[in-house]
């Protein structure tokens, strides 16, 4: 597909030469490369961490400053070019958290931006009769034109000329704001994303208990209790720099997992706890805190609703002794007790459990996840670390600026409205909290399902955003739902598996391509900060951006309605540059101004302030949930068996690993050369004498097997991981031809979609995805 040949591509936009320096790199900070180092070169926090500037001499005549666009960090980037070619990228140091250091994801960016096989042009299937793996679509150029056209009328056929919008659906990774007014502009409620099986049990406890989202600071802190987190395996820019920076100061860590990962291996104490049983070890941390009254009172006192509710709470905690967590977890009393007392102590103070999404037994891994979620703030709170001001370590708000655009009209319904009129094809309406409190985000564990029982009606029409097959638990299970729909637009910068089944692909610039704003979300003590996003190239084909296609369809939509939801008020059609002014306009700028801010960065001196009132039903950070009483969920995190054990059959648990280099979401990571060659291929781990009694040995091809299917891979041996745990890689398994393709299965051809209703007594409040609930069996073949 296209003029651009990949020696061209390969050659002719330098990409050889920031190869060879990204390797370089690599060496000089330990990654070295090749599938018989990776777990080896991962043990180390400055490993798997940072790449710092670039020092020496480098030939170049421009440099443009832009910013990460890969994940949420959003990292400052310099790009330098020579003859108009970008060459190199490093950090920004004017950033001054990151101080100039890049993750390995974005300092490969340069690796994808020259890929040979991205999208490069709008493509229509001209192979209408079938539909499935490896069947060639007969994929046909087309223009814009035809694309958006041919899209509207499908919406118009889909939804019966817009009387029913819920026969439509959204499945976007990003600009969520633009989706909800597309949807609520059609009627429909079914913006769909990924959350559950990343995020949203740490979500929706947050915005229960707290009245919104909180992101982890570990700035000065001295304590890190971590249940699975693990950011520097991750290796996400802020809060690895944070956890390295605080454990070069002498903080201790102590680390509950059941994999070492590059945390462990820099704990004072590493604790290979069962799976799933982490939350027994935080109740009865709670218990002791409290029975003992080693808590931070006065913070308690003014911030909690622990005094209105005193006496429920201790009765409550008083069965979780150390004793009974101990039979639980296989950790012993003596452990919980001993980390509890140094948790609790205020010459440890600040200390932190620290949380983010999946990583950990709080994210949705398990389906007592939800109650681990409570578990974490309640310990929080109890050390006073949430929402606390200073800059001392603590869950805290985070910033953005917020543009307002006005608009001729607005939809007569929200996304909100929509699903408690009609339900959700993902099936929002049967989670209160979730559909209140996170309204515009999803749940992929079960819409597979739902399509395929029509329930709570028919979908016709979907377009999905940079999310694969893979993304979904059960894969096959998604692409039979798929090969139901009348019509399906995929979008991306890279092909993936979704375009199997697509009617239509439309083509995405990425970040090094596009002029846009940025600005760190995550907590940043003492400034707000805005990054500009530059332009390097412009892009390879005819790619374009999201919000810039969501904005053109509610535009032909409204014209085709007769409506204005998408005109802003002065006659104009909203543009992604209007949307940009008027989130700079809330810091007095214009996009012109943030291009010349010395260095890309615009900062303001902000000290955090905490919030006097939550916005909770008690006005107060809640121990006690009242949102979850008042839905009939338990008010207090309670015990609960994690759903699916090891038995004769399959005797290991699964665990997930997402490597430092690449990115789910992002095909700018898994479909990048650099990150393939520090990360060629997926492989399993298994503790040395698990594999010795089951005569495994290193590099064996093995296969591995779940209740759902199973899958062939390499083995790798480890002293890190319990004996009866199999750790498997995510972000492996793509089946179209690119970069990506064949290094290996997914994880995901293990992991069961949940069913529809929880198991008795599960009452997950956050309809969690349980991505972890899965037992393994392993065998050499
Ligand atoms: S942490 Fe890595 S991927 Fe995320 S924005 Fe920073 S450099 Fe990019």
């Amino acid at each position: 597909m296209g003029e651009i040949t990949k020696d061209d591509q390969l050659n002719g936009n330098g990409l050889s030469e920031e190869r060879r320096r990204f390797i370089k790199a690599m060496g000089l900070f330990g990654l070295t490369l090749g599938t018989a180092s990776i777990a080896g070169g991962m043990t180390d926090l400055a490993e798997a961490s940072m790449f710092p500037p670039m020092q020496g001499k480098l030939d170049f005549d421009e440099t443009v400053h832009t910013t990460c666009g890969i994940c949420m960090i959003r990292c400052p980037m310099k790009v330098y070019k020579k003859g108009g070619k970008a060459v190199f990228l490093e950090g920004n140091p004017a950033d001054p958290f990151n101080k100039g250091n890049l993750c390995p994801k974005g300092k490969a960016a340069l690796g994808f931006m020259n890929n040979p096989d991205r999208l490069l042009y709008p493509m229509k299937r001209t192979n209408p009769e079938e539909k499935g793996f490896g069947v060639n679509p007969g994929w046909a150029r087309i223009s814009w034109e035809e694309a958006y056209d041919t899209i509207v009328k499908k919406i118009l056929k889909a939804t019966d000329n817009g009387k029913h919008g819920e026969r439509f659906a959204l499945f976007s990774h990003g600009s969520y704001g633009w989706c909800k007014r597309l949807l609520s502009s059609l009627g429909s409620p079914n913006m769909v994303s990924h959350y559950d099986t990343c995020f949203s049990t740490y979500f929706v406890a947050r915005k229960a208990l707290i009245g919104g989202n909180l992101w982890c600071n570990l700035e000065g802190v001295k304590y890190i209790l971590s249940f699975g987190w693990d950011q520097p395996d991750r290796s996400k820019n802020h809060p690895t720099n944070q956890t390295i920076e605080a454990i070069s100061n002498g903080a201790k860590v102590a680390c509950f997992n059941p994999y070492q990962g590059t945390l462990g291996a820099k704990a004072t104490e590493w604790i290979p706890i069962k799976p799933g049983t982490d939350l027994a070890v935080a109740l009865a941390m709670i218990n002791y805190i409290i029975s003992k009254n080693r808590f931070d009172k006065k913070f308690v006192k003014n911030k909690t609703n622990f005094y209105q509710h005193e006496k429920e709470i201790r009765k409550h905690f008083a069965r979780y002794t150390p004793k009974w967590a101990e039979k639980i977890s296989e950790v012993s009393a003596s452990t919980i007790v001993k980390i509890a007392k140094d948790f609790s102590d205020p010459k440890n103070w600040p200390a932190l459990v620290p949380n983010h999404k999946r990583d950990g037994a709080g994210g949705p891994n398990y389906a007592n996840s939800y109650q681990m979620a409570h578990a974490t703030i309640v310990l929080n709170a109890l050390v006073g670390a949430v929402d606390r001001d200073g800059g001392k370590a603590t869950m805290a708000f985070g910033w953005s600026p917020k543009g307002k655009l006005k608009f001729v009209q607005n939809p007569p319904k929200g996304v909100k409205g929509l699903i408690k009129e009609k339900g959700s094809i993902d099936g929002k309406h049967k989670f209160p909290l979730v559909r209140d409190l996170i309204t515009d985000r999803g749940i992929f564990f079960n819409v597979a399902q739902r399509i395929l029982d029509k329930d709570p009606y028919e979908l016709k029409m979907a377009i999905f955003r940079r999310y694969g097959i893979l993304s979904f638990p059960n894969p096959k299970k998604i692409a039979k739902a798929l090969s139901t729909l009348d019509f399906v637009v995929f979008m991306d910068s890279m092909p993936k598996d979704i375009m199997w089944f697509a009617d239509l692909v439309l083509p995405e610039k990425m970040f090094l391509e596009s002029d846009f704003v940025s600005y760190r979300k995550f907590v940043t003590p003492g400034y707000k900060l805005v990054f500009s996003g530059n332009k390097v190239n412009k892009p390879v084909g005819e790619q374009k951006g999201w919000t810039g296609v969501l904005m053109e369809l509610g535009k032909r939509l409204d014209k085709k309605f007769g409506t204005k939801y998408f005109k802003l008020k002065g006659g104009k059609w909203v543009t992604s540059k209007a949307d940009k002014e008027a989130m700079l306009k809330t810091i007095n700028m214009t996009f012109s101004d943030l291009k010349k801010a010395k260095n890309g960065v615009w900062k303001k001196k902000a000290p955090y302030k905490s919030k006097p009132k939550y916005k909770t039903p008690s006005g107060k950070i809640e121990i006690f949930g009242n949102r979850f009483k008042k839905h009939g969920y338990d008010p207090l995190p309670s015990w609960m068996e994690k759903a699916v054990k090891p038995d004769k059959k399959y005797p290991f648990y699964m665990l997930i690993r997402r490597l430092p280099g690449l990115k789910h979401s992002a095909p700018l990571t898994n479909d990048n050369p650099y990150s393939l060659d520090a990360f060629p291929e997926h492989y399993v781990s298994i503790n040395t004498s698990s594999a010795k009694k089951l005569r495994i040995k290193e590099g064996d091809m093995v296969k591995v097997k779940s209740k759902l299917g199973a899958i062939k891979l390499k083995a790798r041996l480890t002293e890190r991981i319990r004996p009866d745990c199999l750790m498997v890689l995510h972000n492996y398994g793509h089946t179209v031809p690119s970069l990506s393709f064949n290094k290996g299965p997914s994880d995901g051809y293990l992991i069961p979609d949940r069913p529809a209703n929880a198991p008795k007594g599960k009452k997950d409040w956050s309809a969690g995805a349980w991505m972890c609930e899965v037992c393994l069996s392993i065998r050499k073949i």
